[in-house]
């Protein structure tokens, strides 16, 4: 049994929970080590304070016996009720279920109601709770082992932007970019990338999330890349953005505003700090400068499994920072039809301080071809 299902079942005792269902792919695999896309089809986690099983169609059996350290692997073929397959097994590894726990971010509502009927005791005197304030708490720390995975993530995004920057030439489109990028990461290995890969030109990049397309790169302007990795299983995430000839002085102005927010946000994180005190640190960099309106977002988000997980860095955000929690710190400036600038970097906090996953270096790199 993996140890964070140990934990689990030590709070389930003390909280007289007596069964958790999690069908969240990340949930599933920080529990059980099982990676899966399972789209459509149910992948779930079931466990009760003396027993689990893995729920897995019959068709992911295999991958999931060699992953996985559940010894219970139950299994369901395409034809036949995943509900009453689930309802026989739950009933069979808890007594009673008076108590039951989902992840009410992820459960959809149709599987819901299923679940309900499923595990609901005959007098319907079930009592159902909400277990991912609990999960996300322990996430949110991460081992020295996870912290391994997330460094050589990195390095990776490190790398794929250092290749997108090489592209750049008059002419060539940000989708073309992209397709580099990605193509080189496959050659070495990666399987997918932690979420859509971000290059953007000029006032593309105006826009915190937007699309790359056919926009041709020209001479002058700002090029941003936006982009991170899986690697065995955990997320990187960095930005850079880059000069692609030489910008005019009041974007370089804004350049440098954005990095001294992000520099002197990363040089202030310390353990027993409120998150929300950082995100105030780097935007009044910003709002003394006279661009506060313009950073329009959070200053960053927590990390791990996926590239967007708990905690949130926000000017309210309560959470207390410790060691081993993983978050980026990513201030931007954007002026519509403009300009857009972004500098990203992740971090895992230590016992002083904390230490970025990416290294590429941050200081306005000016590229002329
Ligand atoms: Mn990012
Ligand atoms: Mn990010």
């Amino acid at each position: 049994m993996n140890k964070n299902s140990i934990q689990l079942q030590e709070y389930m005792k003390n909280e007289k929970i007596d069964m958790i269902y999690m069908d969240d792919p990340t949930a599933v695999a920080y529990f059980t080590n099982f990676d899966s896309n399972p789209h459509e089809r149910i992948v779930a986690y079931v466990i009760a304070q003396e027993d689990e099983f893995l729920f897995v169609p019959s068709l992911e059996y295999a991958e999931a016996k060699e992953q996985s350290n559940v010894e219970k692997i139950v299994t369901y073929t395409d034809d036949e009720d995943p509900w009453k397959i689930i309802s026989e097994n739950g009933h069979r590894i808890a007594p009673t279920i008076q108590k039951v726990s989902v992840d009410e971010k992820t459960l959809t509502v149709e599987r819901w109601f299923k679940l309900q009927q499923a595990l609901s005791s005959e007098t319907d005197s079930t009592e159902w709770d909400d277990i991912s304030q609990v999960v996300e708490q322990m996430r949110v720390v991460k081992t020295d082992e996870e912290i391994k995975k997330m460094i050589r993530a990195g390095e990776l995004a490190d790398e794929a932007i250092q290749i997108g920057i090489n592209l750049l030439e008059e002419g060539i489109t940000e989708l073309e970019i992209v397709a580099q990028i990605e193509l080189e990461m496959k050659k070495r290995g990666v399987t997918e990338m932690s979420f859509s890969t971000l290059v953007l030109f000029g006032e593309h990049a105006a826009n915190p999330h937007g699309n790359p397309g056919d926009r041709k790169l020209r001479n002058n302007e700002f090029v941003l890349f936006d982009l991170g990795v899986i690697y065995e299983g955990y997320a990187s995430d960095a930005t850079r953005t880059v000069a692609f000839g030489e910008v005019d002085e009041e974007k370089q102005k804004i350049y440098e505003i954005v990095l001294e927010a992000q520099i002197t946000a990363q040089k202030a994180v310390k353990p027993g700090m409120r998150a929300g005190e950082l995100d105030l640190i780097a935007r009044r960099v910003i709002e003394d400068a006279g661009y506060g309106e313009y950073f329009t977002h959070r200053l960053g988000h927590g990390i791990g499994k996926t590239a967007h997980e708990f905690p949130s860095i926000n000017g309210s955000s309560d959470t207390i920072l410790e060691p081993g929690m993983c978050f980026s710190i990513e201030p931007g400036i954007y002026i519509q039809g403009d300009v857009g600038v972004r500098i990203e970097d992740c971090v895992y906090v230590t016992e002083t301080g904390c230490e970025p996953f990416t290294l590429l270096d941050k200081e306005l790199t000016t590229i002329i071809k």
